[in-house]
């Protein structure tokens, strides 16, 4: 098992601070590929700009680091342009929540098969503690020291309202069962979400990972129908406006079309293994319409 999962890990070490909960993502993520049992030439990781997107060089595999919030155009891009690849898309809360929030509902709407994986500490951590999109009200931090005055995103329930069709939250203090949502989120044709939380030990000194697990509890099969739409938004509500409880786990899943099923141009055949047209026939077809 050790000899695999060195095969995935680059000469690159995690340049996170001792502790970071990046480092069970890390862990997790290898894991799952470890297990589903990938073929790394076919593994293609996507990242955007913070301290978790530094995952992307740890891998020893094909990635781009990308812009920052530019995880989910750039990875719909190398999905569709190559449907045979295994395209992870992984960033963190201020990334992929604020100013890549645009894609994250547009590219949940689409259902493109590929999985999302957000590192989520409630803070921009890379640029040393401002209050990101998921900090909770009330927040002390260097950009809102007197306290955040707005409410925080759902993760969770925005994913479920946009479309998504795999929704789950895992927590880097437990990278099995991460790695287990991961792989999931993986095996499931369409767009998987996965919430990852990731506490960030340097400057949110309050979400810590004994605040996380003092309100942690997985979700039980026996009481919760993934495939029932209500069911996964109630559970989604219960972090929320009361921040007493956290459930881990699946929270939904939908079997549904993905677009490039549906895209006229990719579905009999992938983008880049469809030939090119010649420059006469552009020319033709540029005439044909004007
Ligand atoms: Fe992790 Fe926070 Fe350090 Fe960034 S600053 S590496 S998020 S612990």
């Amino acid at each position: 098992m050790v000899g695999n999962l060195v095969n995935y890990k680059s000469c690159i070490n995690p340049i996170w601070c001792p502790g970071c909960g990046d480092f069970g993502v890390f862990a997790a993520m290898n894991k799952a590929f470890t297990d589903l049992g990938i073929d790394k030439n076919k593994l293609f990781i996507v990242s955007g700009i913070g301290c978790s997107s530094a995952v992307v060089h740890t891998f020893d595999n094909y990635g781009i680091h990308g812009l920052h919030g530019r995880v989910l155009p750039i990875a719909s891009g190398v999905k569709l342009a190559n449907q045979d690849l295994t395209v992870i898309g992984a960033g963190g809360d201020g990334d992929g929540f604020g100013i890549g929030m645009g894609h994250f509902i547009h590219t949940a709407r689409r259902n493109i098969d590929f999985t999302y994986i957000v590192m989520d500490n409630q803070i921009y951590g890379l640029t040393t503690g401002q209050a990101s999109p998921t900090s909770l009200k009330g927040a002390k931090t260097k950009s809102s020291p007197n306290g955040v005055i707005e409410s925080p995103i759902n993760p969770i329930l925005t994913a479920l309202s946009a479309g998504a069709t795999y929704v789950a939250r895992g927590f880097s203090g437990d990278p099995m069962h991460l790695a287990e949502m991961i792989k999931g989120g993986i095996a499931h044709k369409g767009f998987a979400f996965i919430d990852a939380i990731s506490p960030c030990v340097t400057f949110n000194k309050t979400n810590t990972y004994d605040w996380f697990k003092q309100r942690m509890y997985k979700i039980d099969d026996k009481n919760h129908d993934p495939s029932n739409f209500r069911m996964a938004i109630d559970k989604a509500l219960e972090f929320g406006e009361s921040i007493e409880k956290m459930p881990i786990g699946l929270f939904y899943k939908k079997e549904q079309q993905t677009y490039e099923e549906q895209e006229i141009a990719l579905k009999e055949s992938t983008l880049f293994a469809s030939p090119l047209p010649s420059h006469e026939m552009v020319i033709d077809r540029i005439n044909e319409n004007i």
